[in-house]
Parts: C-alpha cells; sequence; structure tokens
C-alpha cells in the first residue's frame, strides 16, 4: 500500500503520525511522509491518507489539503474529527523516529489530562483527569541516542506519581522540556524543589528555561505566588518563559494587557503573547513586537511590524533615507 501522513501544522514531531507511519511500515507499507497539503507533480496515488492539525488557525490550510486529498483521514486538536490513532490502529504501534531525522531527542507523554479546566481548552473534555502514560524508560529511545526528553505532557505535576517520574529523570541524568508548561498556579514547595532538582531545558535543549502561562489576569496573585516559590526552591524567574493569552477574556483591554506584560518583564520573566484569535491583526503585532524583544527598545505605541517591509520596498523604489522616516 502506499501510505500518505500529512503534518499539517506544527513545529515538532506528530507523535500521532510517527504511530501511524510506525504501524504501516511494520506491515511493509510504502510511506511518504510530508508537510504540504497541496498533491506534488510526481506523488504517486494512494491508497490512504493521513493529515493530523493541532492548531484551529490552520482551518486555511486543513481546508485545502481536505480539497487535495478528499478521502483523507484527519485528526489532532485543530480539527472536529473525534478520529484516534487508538481506534485506527489499537494501541501497539511504536514511533517512527525516522520521519524527523533532525530531532535528536526522544519525545512523548508521561500523563495525560489535567487538573484544571481553562475554558478555552480542549484537554479536559478531550483528556479527563490526569492519569499516567508512561514511565521515562518508555519515552526514552535508549541506545545512544542523548538523554534528552521533550515531554509534551499538559500537567506532569497532576500524575498521581509524579515523583516516580522525577526521580527516573533525575536518576538517569537525563535533560528534559516540559515544552507544554508547568502549572505555576498549582506550584507547591514540594513539586519547586523537585523541578530545582532535574535539567529542565528550552525545547532546543540549549538554555535553561520552564515554560508556563499567565492567561487571565485575575490569576495575578496566585501566579507570582507560585513565582516566589519556585524562587525559593532556586528555580530564578528568569528561567521562565511564560505564555499569555490575549483576546480571549471579554473584559480585556490593552491597559490590562500591558500590565500583564509588564508585570513578568520587571520580575525577568519571558512573556510570549499568544492571540486567540489569529485574525486580531493589533493582537499579532503585540506577539510579534514582544517575541523579537523590540519591547526592550521600542515602546509598543512606536512599534511598526511593517516597518522592515517597508524599508526593504523603499530601498527597492531607491527613494528616502533607509533609516530615515518611514510613513506612507
Ligand atoms: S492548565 Fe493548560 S492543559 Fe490544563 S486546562 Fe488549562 S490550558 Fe488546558
Amino acid at each position: 500500500m502506499h501510505v500518505r501522513v500529512t503534518q499539517i501544522d506544527g513545529a515538532l514531531p506528530n507523535l500521532a503520525l510517527m504511530r501511524l507511519a510506525a504501524h504501516h511500515r511494520t506491515r511493509g507499507d510504502q510511506v511518504h511522509f510530508t508537510r504540504r497539503v497541496r498533491r506534488e507533480l510526481f506523488e504517486p496515488p494512494y491508497d490512504v491518507v493521513y493529515g493530523s492539525a493541532i492548531f484551529k488557525f490552520s482551518a486555511d490550510r486543513l481546508a485545502r489539503f481536505m480539497n487535495e486529498f478528499p478521502g483523507a483521514i484527519v485528526g489532532g486538536t485543530g480539527t472536529d474529527s473525534t478520529v484516534t490513532v487508538e481506534r485506527l490502529i489499537g494501541d501497539a504501534a511504536g514511533l517512527d523516529y525516522s520521519l524527523y531525522p533532525d530531532f535528536e531527542a526522544s519525545i512523548g507523554f508521561t500523563q495525560r489530562g489535567c487538573r484544571l479546566s481553562c475554558k478555552f481548552c480542549v484537554v479536559p473534555t478531550k483528556e479527563g483527569k490526569p492519569r499516567q502514560a508512561a514511565t521515562i524508560a518508555q519515552v526514552w529511545r535508549g541506545g545512544s541516542t542523548p538523554k534528552h526528553l521533550h515531554l509534551l505532557d499538559n500537567d506532569f505535576f497532576g500524575q498521581p506519581d509524579w515523583q516516580g517520574r522525577i526521580a527516573e529523570i533525575r536518576d538517569g541524568g537525563f535533560k528534559v522540556c516540559f515544552s507544554q508548561g508547568i502549572n505555576v498556579r498549582a506550584m507547591t514547595s514540594e513539586v519547586a524543589a523537585a523541578v530545582a532538582g532535574v535539567e529542565y531545558r528550552c525545547n532546543e535543549f540549549r538554555r535553561r528555561r520552564l515554560y508556563t502561562a499567565w492567561d487571565n489576569l485575575k490569576d495575578e496573585e496566585v501566579f507570582f505566588h507560585g513565582v516566589d516559590i519556585l524562587e525559593a526552591a532556586g528555580v530564578p524567574a528568569k528561567h521562565l518563559m511564560a505564555y499569555m493569552l490575549v483576546g480571549f477574556d471579554k473584559r480585556e483591554t490593552w491597559e490590562r494587557i500591558h500590565h500583564r506584560f509588564n508585570r513578568m518583564v520587571e520580575r525577568g520573566i519571558l512573556p510570549y503573547p499568544m492571540p486567540f484569535d489569529q485574525a486580531r491583526r493589533d493582537l499579532k503585532r503585540f506577539q510579534r513586537w514582544a517575541v523579537t524583544g523590540l519591547y526592550r527598545s521600542i515602546p509598543f505605541s512606536e512599534y511598526d511590524a511593517n516597518l522592515k517591509a517597508k524599508r526593504t520596498a523603499k530601498r527597492r523604489r531607491g527613494d528616502g533615507d533607509l533609516f530615515g522616516d518611514v510613513s506612507p
């Protein structure tokens, strides 16, 4: 059989597609992995086509993909599909890492589910309360692969035996990236000590980084209480990157957004705005201003996200001072 495995969005390796690919390869099928939603010139006809989208803002790409491959089986949190890999192929398949030859870490979940129920999030509905999914030994590829763990857990410290998993990470000498974040709102001294005792790293395993979130202004006190507990245990606030949802709260104002942003910056935390509605250009502009680090040198009111494009256009036209006035 010829099988097309399509990653519609997401930078990280897609576990569902890795499992589908592993399943088909063990059956002797030809697997073609691609991020392209359109059929390429010399692609063969397929017996099965899969697509996975994890972000709602990929709706356009998903629509183009479905238009190109009308019989495709799609899944993921970015779709309305209720199809799961388990329902398609059962629990047995491993992970086909050959889809991502440049990815050296081991990736997976030690738990599923979440203790909280944020209104904008599908995890509680799709996965329910926290439960264990795998040990560290089951996530790690083993052999000579780097001892780098990329954990996709949404609530690592919500699982019943998180102490066991922490001991496995620490005693096994692993570096770990909690890429979906740890829950600062539920921070305790015991959890903070456990975090401080492991080699937590950023997505690229280059620097110390803990991901977390401050999505709602009403959580200000509990958020900074958690930051205080972490700092007391030896995790400095500058190691934190905090995703901040913007554009969801009906009472949100720019003043409230900047208050959240400034409070984190004052504390040394790296804020990462996440617009709820990707069509909101003002919020996308705010996100770019923040993640490019330009907030350190330019007030948001003076930031022009199109500055680079305007300068390029002006240079091509050959008019004006490249670094002068860029107003139209
Ligand atoms: S804490 Fe994270 S995973 Fe849990 S419900 Fe909130 S957004 Fe979802």
